[in-house]
């Protein structure tokens, strides 16, 4: 798999707002925000898009989604409420090929999944 901008984030060739890494995936700020807050959740094992997850693993995307629930709670933006975001491919609007998950807060947000015109 070839290295994403976000492989050079992991290993601290670019750099990045990282507010959050363990030994599975590293959270960082996006560089062009779509809501108040928007935080990234990436897994250290490289899958290009969610298609290429196997069914075995599960565990890589419940990670993500974990770590963003927590984040949320630390930041106290949980009960107010975030949502959570995997684009892929190319209907998806994917545009880094390494997996990724959005997370957006900060204001109520509005609707999604419009086709573009
Ligand atoms: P996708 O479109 O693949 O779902 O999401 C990729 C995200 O990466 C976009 O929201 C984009 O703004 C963000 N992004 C692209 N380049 C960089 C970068 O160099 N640094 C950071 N922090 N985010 C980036």
């Amino acid at each position: 798999m070839p290295m994403t901008l976000f492989h050079k984030i992991i290993q601290r060739e670019i750099p990045a707002d990282i507010v959050y890494e363990d030994e599975h995936l590293i959270a960082f700020r996006d560089i062009a925000p779509q809501a108040p807050v928007h935080v990234l959740f990436v897994p250290k094992q490289d899958y290009a898009t969610l298609n290429d997850v196997p069914a075995d693993a599960p565990d890589v995307v419940g990670r993500l989604a974990a770590a963003a629930a927590r984040y949320a709670k630390a930041q106290g933006f949980a009960d107010d409420g975030y949502r959570i975001v995997m684009n892929c491919n190319g209907h998806g609007g994917q545009t880094v090929f390494q997996i990724h998950l959005h997370l957006l807060a900060g204001a109520p947000l509005g609707r999604f999944g419009t086709p573009q015109a």
